[in-house]
């Protein structure tokens, strides 16, 4: 694996900082003043009270992120969860939360 994972895991953290923002309009009176704090924490967390106030969409794709953060944790980055083989590099870039191949894929998502 060439791939440069701190970039990855760098562009993955601010994916999930940015989608945790999306829920300012709901809890913008709790944290106005602590703003970058709140990010900076709920990006920490694995916390279902954050992600309660996310809307369906968000939250699919904050775990999805999470799960991706995780694997480049765990070593697991980059290999299919169903058959194990590596995920091709452009495929990564394309899409960072991939976690199957192209074969695995369901063709429904
Ligand atoms: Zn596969």
């Amino acid at each position: 694996m060439t791939m440069n994972l701190d970039a990855t895991e760098q562009r993955l953290r601010s994916q999930l900082s940015r989608l945790l923002r999306r829920s300012s309009a709901v809890t913008s009176d709790l944290r106005a003043e602590h703003d970058d704090d709140w990010v900076e924490r709920a990006s920490e967390l694995e916390n279902d009270d954050v992600l309660e106030q996310l809307d369906d969409l968000t939250r699919n794709e904050v775990q999805q992120v999470r799960q991706a953060l995780r694997r480049i944790q765990g070593g697991q980055y980059g290999r299919c969860v169903v058959c194990h083989s590596a995920i091709p590099e452009a495929r990564l870039e394309a899409m960072p939360t991939a976690d199957r191949c192209v074969g695995c894929q369901s063709p429904a998502e």
